[in-house]
């Protein structure tokens, strides 16, 4: 392309084509950001713009009140020692591993881990074993089956995914994090679709180490992310470099700054409020599972009944329109898209994924019709 006038243009004119759908993407509803955090991007929305008043060290700055927030207000909402901002879940989950395994060593993962795990765990030079999960239909992974895991791979740090992406199952990690603590293997809870969502407290579960997505559950833009430590390792992990002092190496002297940390930080009142109210959340995905089941030819998967937002359905009756629709399998996505709602995958018909996070009582019913009406084609 030439570099100028109207081939630069479609680099300016961007508008976002479904922002006024409903989105029941699961990557997308935790990250909607609060009135806040939206009245704070123009304000902040300039590179560096945090950065008026910085002494050298990110979580050290008081004008906008980033220590207070990650020095107090966060290791607080973690019950955890220590924490930092990151640039996402995935960034966390490197730099424990980056810091406390040597190249070869084992992390022991659950059987619905999320791909980062993998790749963060390959960029370390470390080798994965996990501990399976059930099959179908439920696909839950089972605490106890750690410690026999553990005795026989010798991990140098345990990750349970707390919930999964796939099926939104939520294990029960205080069971893991009790075996883990039993055993001396730090154990590290990847909390990217809970931290923000739900109540989640390191102390309960028995985590030395727990990492968030603050896109995609904390209503920030991002990316950005937290890394909880206890204090057993906060100073492995958080040691500064030796040339520069104030700079923390595996943050590379500064993580997520302007407008991810702005609106984590602006999103973070509403946040603490709306996680005391996961019980609704919870009913709600209930509701929207046997209503969707009632419709017939759809199963949702994972566990039942279900104790998260994000759930994974098995679809027959989509699956057999799209042989007889002339959209064929782009049926489904272009059915919802015409009721103002998206967020499936375009082209699948036989399994798709939602959520229900944060849907008005209102929405909710939109949505169920919308299925049910789409399934009568
Ligand atoms: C989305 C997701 C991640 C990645 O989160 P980032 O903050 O984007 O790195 C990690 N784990 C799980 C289970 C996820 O769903």
């Amino acid at each position: 392309m030439a570099l100028s006038g109207e081939s630069l243009r479609r680099f300016e004119d961007l508008r976002r084509e479904n922002s006024s759908c409903i989105n029941l993407n699961p990557i997308q509803r935790g990250g909607i950001l609060s009135p806040a955090a939206r009245r704070a991007l123009g304000e902040w929305g300039d590179g560096y713009s945090v950065c008026d008043f910085c002494e050298g060290c990110l979580s050290d700055i008081k004008k906008p009140p980033i220590d207070v927030f990650v020095k107090e207000a966060l290791p607080e909402f973690l019950e955890i020692d220590v924490v930092r901002v990151t640039n996402g879940a995935r960034e966390g989950k490197y730099l424990v591993m980056h810091s406390l395994c040597e190249k070869g060593d084992t992390v022991l993962v659950d059987g619905n881990a999320h791909y980062s795990t993998f790749v963060a765990a390959e960029r370390a030079g470390l080798k994965v074993e996990s501990v399976p999960n059930s099959g179908g239909p439920e696909f839950k992974v089972d605490a106890d089956w750690y410690a026999e895991r553990i005795d026989v791979v010798k991990p140098k740090l345990v990750v349970l995914t707390y919930p999964d992406g796939s099926y939104g199952n939520v294990p029960d990690a205080a069971r893991v994090g009790r075996i883990c603590r039993d055993k001396g293997v730090p154990f590290l809870i990847n909390g990217a679709y809970s931290v923000g969502r739900m109540p989640v407290s390191a102390k309960k579960l028995y985590a030395d180490f727990v990492v968030a997505s603050g896109h995609k559950s904390m209503a920030a833009c991002g990316p950005v992310g937290l890394l909880g430590a206890g204090k057993e390792y906060a100073e492995k992990v958080f040691r500064r470099s030796e040339k520069y002092k104030k700079k923390e190496l595996e943050l590379l002297g500064c993580s997520a700054r302007g407008l991810p940390l702005i609106t984590l930080m602006a999103s973070f009142p509403l946040v603490v409020e709306r996680v005391k109210r996961w019980d609704l959340e919870v009913g709600n995905a209930r509701y929207f599972s046997s209503e969707l089941e009632k419709i017939g030819g759809i199963r949702q998967l994972g566990e039942k009944p279900h104790n998260h937002d994000l759930m994974s359905f098995e679809s027959e009756v989509f699956f057999k329109i799209s042989e007889r629709h002339k959209k064929s399998r782009f049926f489904l996505y272009s059915e919802l898209k015409d009721r103002g709602i998206v967020g499936l995958k375009p082209g699948i018909t036989k399994n798709f994924k939602v959520s229900t996070y944060g849907l008005s009582g209102e929405e909710l019913r939109k949505v169920v019709d919308a299925f049910a009406e789409i399934a009568k084609l």
